[in-house]
């Protein structure tokens, strides 16, 4: 005799906010497949739906009687997740007031979508399934006769496409991209019987670099710090509660190898490791460190894969096949069928926070995956974010011990680097009008005669702009807010983004062209860009150094972070001139001067965090300097060399940073004292937008009422006022830090009057407040 089975499952209705599942009978011909994480068809509201099995029990709930249960229908995909997973979905929807649709789609197969959907109004629903589409599957490899094949003295391209084969085999269509116009070079080649072209079934997606620095030589022998990094990580993992481990590692001490030690324990004792990076086009060489020390048993999972790509690296998980898992974010929802360890490389960075929905931080999910799967949890940082640091002092969080481990030192006989602070109000006092101040300049010199390596940053934050006095560095603050006013070039006026308030420049202040601080004249908008800081710095250095750009426009297509990093790894002597994406993960030894050319910008955000942000910035970026034999030397020019963020870099010591920044944070509550929310609505017409965010305040006023530790601030205009032609209107709500701010926000929302054509978000544990 079979058992009736009954599955929970969330039907994936685009027009229905889901926040509960619902229960349908398994028909006996579909027991065997009709598993949690399986994605079937099923009737809801007379009509046919998409949904995925959430839960399987043997009883419907919800009072229904079980004959009166309709039956699933067919099962569409196979199981992507498992119950753990499921749990952790059913959390993300609660915790970050999102659909639960929005929170199991993340976990399921990437590159493939089925909606049930109908052209229009009228025709028949019809379920439609899209895959992703093939790749070039052709590859190149050099034959025997390459060896005897002797190119003609013109024949360059020739020259660099069996170079490139030298290694081993390419992809045409990777090989393409890196030398264009090499696929007719290749059929030529190919006709002498020098280079083989072939068809081959393979695994998309798993390329990494072929930096020559992003081997990971298996170090002769651990430091004390790193053995007792592995150590706490090893107790963590073998208690299998969850457990979070804070490596709490200066740039330089050897955290990467400390992770690849952890995982090599964790995968002899039969589990997998899911490790995340911040951004993989800009952690290339982390990446590739990985590769070289598991070879096929990683699979790599990030945004810039194309969708079939992704999918192959996932199916290689899911076959166990791949038992580590390098990725960004979206890594965490990997269908790892065991797991003894997540590790968060850089911890701190924004980027672990998801901008859409599910609006999930990454070190949250994490923490809450290492609970359900029973793993352990491992931060690492140069610069731990201020709510990890809060939870390891507290020893325990949201139910799992946080522990703290440091490594103050660098690994051998690598010191830090000298740090230098140049005051430009005073260089220009001095007459300077160059980007580069005296001391700074001297350096690019000195290191181009040595013939070494530097990394200048360019520090550029996103769109908000500031009118400041070259002479002193003040920037005009709001009469009544103290907040910075930000500088608006189209309208020439400076604006208020706590009040609204504006000003045409000429009648600020009342009614001067001059520094507030200083009385000068020089007042100007400060930024400059990375072309003005190239052509200055070839001005400089002449032909005594490459000089290479990386920012936005230079790093479009795919692959082109990779090829930059490769050209500076080859040079001689160079330079590599970028924006805030140079400042992470890389490790060349070769390098000796970090220079950065403005450090303030960022401090001057009207954001809680921008001191954090700018702290952590320089830190990193100072990091990248001295990691080999030769001592490296940082120069910081600033407007502001008195900020606590600038002089905890200066003295290395985070300390003079943390001090006051807690202090603010605590006065404010402020994370990590307390939580912060931002419900943001925006739509075409301003009246609905002002309407819709009133009636969305008051309600969250009224279900707050007089609770301690919460405020709700708000409506007011965001930052970004107006994005696309949408008016955009926000609420803050401030809670305490064990307070389920999303259950609560998503019943306002929900009870809110809001008018048609308005789009409403709710962002818990903001991140971007614009
Ligand atoms: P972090 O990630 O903390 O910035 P890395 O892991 O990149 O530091 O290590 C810095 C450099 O030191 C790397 O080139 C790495 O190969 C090397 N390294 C790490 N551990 C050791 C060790 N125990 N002995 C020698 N070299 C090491
Ligand atoms: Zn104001
Ligand atoms: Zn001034």
């Amino acid at each position: 005799m079979s058992f009736v089975r009954f599955a929970s499952i969330v039907p994936d209705i685009a027009t229905r906010a889901i926040d509960h599942a619902f229960d349908y009978l398994v028909p006996e011909r579909l027991e065997r497949s009709c598993t949690v994480g399986a994605t079937v068809l099923v009737t809801f509201s007379h009509r046919d739906v998409v949904g995925y099995v959430i839960d399987l029990k043997d009883e419907p709930s919800q009072g229904l009687a079980p004959e009166r249960v309709l039956p699933v229908r067919r099962v569409l995909a196979e199981s992507a997740f498992d119950e753990h997973s499921a749990c952790v979905a059913q959390w993300i929807s609660r915790e970050y007031a999102c659909t639960l649709p929005d929170a199991i789609r993340p976990f399921l197969a990437p590159g493939q979508t089925m909606r049930v959907r109908r052209k229009k109004e009228g025709d028949p629903w019809q379920l439609v399934v899209e895959r992703s589409g093939p790749v070039d599957e052709r590859w190149v490899t050099l034959t025997p006769a390459a060896r005897d094949f002797k190119p003609r003295p013109h024949a360059s391209r020739q020259r660099l496409v069996l170079a490139a084969l030298r290694d081993g085999a390419q992809r045409m269509a990777e090989l393409s991209a890196t030398l264009p116009g090499s696929a007719g070079t290749v059929s030529t080649l190919a006709k002498r019987g020098v280079v083989r072209v072939e068809a081959r079934r393979r695994v998309r997606g798993g390329d990494v670099t072929r930096l020559s620095s992003a081997k990971a030589k298996r170090p002769r022998q651990l430091t004390a710090d790193q053995e007792g990094a592995i150590e706490a990580i090893r107790a963590a993992r073998c208690r299998g509660h969850g457990e979070v481990v804070l490596v709490d590692g200066v740039t330089g001490s050897g955290k990467t190898e400390v992770y690849l030690s952890a995982i090599e324990e964790s995968l002899s004792d039969g589990k997998g490791a899911i490790v995340l990076v911040p951004e993989i086009s800009l952690t290339a060489q982390t990446v590739g460190r990985f590769r070289s020390r598991f070879g096929d048993d990683v699979a790599i999972l990030h945004s810039r894969l194309s969708s079939g790509e992704r999918f192959d690296q996932w199916d290689l998980v899911r076959e166990g096949h791949a038992r580590v898992v390098v990725g960004a974010r979206s890594a965490l929802f990997a269908p790892l069928s065991t797991l003894g360890l997540i590790i968060i490389d850089e911890e701190h960075e924004g980027s672990y926070k998801q901008d859409c929905a599910p609006r999930y931080h990454a070190r949250e999910v994490a923490a809450r995956l290492a609970q359900e799967r029973g793993c352990a949890l491992v931060l690492g940082s140069a610069t731990p974010s201020l709510e990890s640091l809060e939870r390891c002092g507290q020893g325990s969080w949201g139910g799992s011990n946080w522990v703290h481990v440091s490594m103050p030192r660098r690994v051998g006989t690598a010191r830090l680097p000298e740090i230098r602070v140049v005051d430009m109000t005073r260089q220009f006092a001095a007459g300077g009008r160059s980007v580069f101040s005296r001391p700074l300049a001297e350096a690019l010199e000195g290191m181009a005669a040595r013939q070494e390596k530097a990394v200048l940053l360019l520090n550029r934050r996103g769109f908000a702009n500031f009118l400041m006095c070259r002479e002193c560095g003040a920037v005009p603050e709001c009469p009544h807010c103290s907040c910075a006013l930000t500088y608006h070039e189209r309208t020439h006026a400076l604006m208020c983004h706590s009040c609204g308030r504006s000003w045409p420049v000429r009648a600020y202040p009342d009614p001067a062209t001059r520094c507030p601080n200083c009385k000068s004249r020089y007042m100007g908008a400060y930024g400059v860009g990375t072309q003005r800081v190239e052509d200055e710095l070839k001005g400089l250095l002449g032909d005594s150094a490459e000089v290479i750009r990386m920012d936005a426009d230079s790093t479009k297509g795919k692959g082109t972070h990779q090829r930059l990093l490769e050209r500076f790894d080859g040079a001689s002597c160079a330079v590599l001139l970028g924006t805030q994406m140079i400042a992470k993960g890389l490790d060349f030894p070769e390098v000796t001067l970090v220079g950065v050319i403005n450090a303030d910008t960022t401090l001057k955000l009207p954001d809680f965090r921008a001191a954090e942000r700018t702290y952590d910035l320089l830190e990193q970026v100072a990091g990248r300097a001295g990691r080999g034999e030769r001592a490296g030397e940082v120069i910081i020019q600033t407007y502001w060399a008195g900020h606590p963020a600038i002089q905890a870099v200066l003295k290395h010591e985070r300390d003079v940073f943390l001090g006051p920044e807690l202090r603010e944070r605590r006065e404010g509550s402020y994370p990590p004292f307390g939580r912060l929310a931002n419900i943001t609505l925006w739509g075409l017409s301003a009246e609905a937008v002002r309407c819709g965010s009133s009636s969305v305040a008051a309600i969250v006023r009224e279900k707050v009422g007089s609770s301690r530790g919460w405020e709700v601030l708000g409506p007011a205009d965001c930052l970004k006022a107006r994005v696309k032609d949408r008016v955009r209107r926000h609420v803050m709500v401030k809670a305490p830090v064990n307070a389920s701010v999303g259950e609560l926000l998503a019943h306002s929302v929900r009870e809110a009057a809001i008018p048609r054509g308005v789009s409403v978000a709710i962002d818990v544990d903001a991140y971007d407040l614009m």
